[in-house]
């Protein structure tokens, strides 16, 4: 039996998920299928692994051997529960592990292995009867992501596949499968007759975590990230002690608003600061209605508090949280939470924080679900995050704020309330969460494109793909159109019939264009950099932007005088501007118009150097780096051991600069998985538009697409531009090359200031053509 630590089995018990203990296991033992729900702090993550494990699951002796999965939507969560669920085990704890993309901690021990949804995916395409497995738990159902939504659907199949496996083999137990969800929003799942021809069991944890007191803002503050500046400043001086989780959209603005924070607290520091009590008597009954700050200190006042300012701020108790309260700590310990963060930083949210400071996390999604972070007390939410939009029509691409839904704002209320009792400071009004926010965020798999999808379930011998039972089934058109792309990448037949190079193709954890570069790839021995090139590729964002890199120029009066200080932050800024504009140059010295041939640069010159030092001086992010030479040692692994011709293959880190023949082979390979992403420049097509005035610079060099589906919708301009991102970006509009090969076309978000204006389309160019 499992001996637990005294203080996790008294806060276990007072977990309603715990309460509902022998329903759950009963249903689990009646039943392969069951679905739980329970509001966010409930307990489900870390207690249902524990019931199962505890009943048997797990023990390779038992009547139910092989592990118990439980799936997360995200990295820190799979790493931080797994921890969790091992301290709550207590001497059982080393049999709790994690996997999550390369890295994990599972042996011959490990009984209950959290697992990111993708590594499960990429599991069952190994072995569709999961039999290392006696129970899957797929957790965080409602978030919808498109690895759970195809999880959910595979596994109904899985289990059935066991069923049958058992009846005809009694070595064989089935699978439990046990989906949890924090909202109701379980209908698609438990209703949908495709996916499950009998509803499964809905099994309720009634009653929730701690309370969170929601206050919504009177006001709805469109610059939000100047918004949290104020508010958290205000809230560090006001609330009693307990850590602050912010929510933002992205690492820009997190970057940003940490770095204000910490000049801003530098300062204000010195001083002691007035020593003040509030109290919850002096306060009106309802704090919610109170506005947040536009009470007696609008913004211009809160640069000059003085005596009479401060006695202002204490009148107005929009932080005022109903209870006799003390001031807060003085010092911030201010902490960024984001997905580009390497995990180590990541994990840095749940250490506590120095002594008599405050934690402070700036955080975006990621946060949203499965976390708990002790000592979080309050929750400041903006209400937006920042989404991948995909127009089918178009194939334009664009990443854009907008409200989230009130499922996710409720999610992130809950952060508040996993320890104690808690508050969340929302900075929009309850007209407008009313007004303007979804019920729930529709399911990813509508919102982006899915041919490796279609692809993964092609190789799975599911021909027609329209038959699969997803939980929301994509429309016909994006299916049609992810077909088509496998067609031309010779991954199915025009009848769609999976062929031998789909076959080889779907093998690799990569979309099915670079799969298909990466099998055109060995001519003129360039297989070792095809691999290095596809890895780089496949993942997002090596370069840190310009305007990253870069320091802003700290807002200054008109007519203050320039002084000798500012005068020396001028040139520190522009140092950096050099070295940065330098560092882009030199990448490209082997060809400068190929953002391909560039990114192959930098992957070659990491692996030569692949230390956190040399990123830092070359703009480029250490954590994505080390997983794109991750990724090229498995590539070359699965080659090795799936293609026959590649048997002898050797991996090489380092690797001499290709020749100039091998770059024009690259560049050609490259077309080969983007043959339907060929922009031609418009003065050289056939039929070239007027143009009133030549273009000045390279970013100005009007092209068209060849494939006539994209970009135009109505009245909207026709071409599409070079990105500024781009080394083509750097060269003459005289240069220009005749034709570009991109990987995906975005447009910008309209501005605030110009909103009837629509910004142009432009090319993440990946190389030149010749
Ligand atoms: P659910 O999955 O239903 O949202 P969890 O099982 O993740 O809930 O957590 C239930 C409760 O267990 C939390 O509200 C918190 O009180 C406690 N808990 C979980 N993880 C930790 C942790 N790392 N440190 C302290 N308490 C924790
Ligand atoms: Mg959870």
């Amino acid at each position: 039996a499992v001996q637990r630590p005294e203080e996790i089995q008294d806060a276990r018990l007072k977990l309603p998920v715990v309460a509902e203990e022998q329903k759950i296991m009963e249903a689990v033992h009646n039943n392969n299928l069951v679905v739980v729900y329970g509001a966010t702090g409930s307990g489900k993550t870390t207690q249902v692994p524990q019931f199962l494990y505890e009943a048997g699951y797990g023990s390779p002796d038992s009547p139910t051997p092989g592990m118990i999965g439980v799936t997360q939507p995200r990295r820190v969560a799979a790493v931080s529960m797994a921890k969790r669920v091992g301290d709550e085990l207590g001497d059982h704890g080393k049999r709790v592990a994690y996997q999550i993309r390369f890295e994990g901690t599972v042996g011959d021990q490990t009984a209950i292995k959290f697992m990111t949804d993708g590594v499960l995916l990429r599991e069952v395409a190994q072995d569709i009867a999961l039999r290392k497995y006696s129970a899957i738990i797929i957790d965080e159902a409602h978030e919808r992501s498109v690895n759970t939504d195809i999880l959910v659907g595979m596994l109904s199949r899985v289990v059935k596949l066991r069923e049958e496996m058992a009846t005809e083999n009694s070595a064989v137990k089935p699978l439990k499968l046990i989906i949890m969800s924090a909202t109701l929003r379980i209908t698609d799942f438990t209703e949908n007759k495709t996916l499950f021809s009998n509803p499964p069991p809905v099994l309720q944890a009634e009653g929730r975590q701690f309370p969170v007191t929601i206050h919504f803002a009177r006001k709805t503050h469109h610059d939000y990230v100047e918004e949290a500046f104020r508010k958290i400043s205000k809230g560090h001086r006001k609330l009693p002690p307990g850590g602050i989780l912010v929510f933002l959209t992205g690492q820009n603005e997190i970057t940003q608003l940490s770095k204000k924070l910490k000049e801003a607290f530098r300062i204000g520091q010195s001083a002691t600061g007035p020593q003040v009590r509030i109290s919850g008597k002096d306060a009106p009954m309802e704090t919610e209605d109170i506005d947040f700050g536009d009470a007696g200190d609008s913004n211009d006042h809160d640069d000059f508090v003085d005596e009479d300012e401060v006695e202002i701020d204490l009148d107005d108790d929009e932080f005022d949280v109903g209870e006799e309260a003390e001031t807060g700590p003085s010092k911030m310990h201010i902490l960024p939470l984001y997905s580009l963060l390497p995990t180590r930083e990541q994990l840095k949210v749940f250490e506590p924080p120095p002594d008599g400071s405050r934690l402070i996390i700036l955080a975006t999604n990621v946060a949203e679900t499965s976390l708990t972070i002790p000592g979080i007390r309050y929750v400041f939410d903006c209400g937006r995050s920042k989404e991948r939009k995909y127009d089918r029509v178009t194939g334009v691409q664009s990443f854009e704020v907008g409200w989230i839904s009130k499922a996710s704002a409720s999610q992130r209320a809950g952060r508040a309330g996993r320890t104690g009792p808690g508050h969340c400071y929302r900075f929009y009004s309850s007209a407008v969460y009313e007004r303007d926010f979804e019920e729930f965020a529709e399911p990813e798999l509508l919102r982006m494109p899915i041919e490796g999808v279609v692809l993964q379930l092609k190789a799975m011998n599911l021909q027609h793909v329209i038959n699969f039972p997803f939980p929301t089934p994509p429309d016909r058109q994006s299916l049609a159109s992810s077909e088509k792309l496998l067609t031309y990448l010779s991954a199915i037949s025009a009848s769609g019939q999976i062929t031998q190079t789909g076959v080889t193709m779907s093998i690799f954890p990569l979309s099915p264009r670079f799969a298909r570069i990466l099998l055109v790839g060995h001519l003129h021995d360039c297989l070792p950099y095809t691999i290095a090139l596809v890895a780089g590729l496949s993942a997002a964002d090596v370069f840190i932007a310009e305007n990253q890199a870069i320091p802003a120029q700290a807002p200054r009066d008109e007519d203050a005088i320039f002084s000798q200080a500012d005068r020396i932050e001028e040139d520190a800024r522009a140092k950096i501007r050099r070295q940065f504009n330098k560092v882009q140059k030199d990448f490209c010295f082997l060809d400068d118009k190929s953002d391909a041939i560039k990114l192959l640069q930098v992957v070659g010159e990491y692996a030569h150097e692949p230390t956190e030092t040399w990123c830092q001086s070359h703009y480029v992010r250490f954590k994505v780096l080390k997983e794109i030479s991750q990724l090229r040692k498995q590539i070359t692994e699965l080659l090795r051991t799936n293609i026959t011709a590649f048997a002898g293959l050797k991996y090489q880190e380092k690797l001499p600069p290709p020749t100039a023949k091998q770059v024009k082979a690259l560049k050609q390979m490259v077309a080969a998985g983007f043959i339907d992403h060929v922009a031609i420049r418009a003065d050289m097509s056939p039929n070239p538009p007027e143009v009133r005035r030549k273009p000045t610079r390279a970013i100005d060099v009007p092209y068209l697409t060849l494939f006539p589906s994209h970009v135009k919708r109505d009245n909207e301009e026709k071409a599409v531009y070079i990105h500024p991102s781009s080394p083509l970006a750097h060269i003459s509009p005289q240069e220009c090359p005749e034709y570009i090969i991109y990987s995906y076309l975005q447009r910008a978000a309209p501005s605030a200031a110009t909103p009837e204006k629509i910004p142009k389309a432009r090319m993440h160019a990946l190389t030149d053509i010749t």
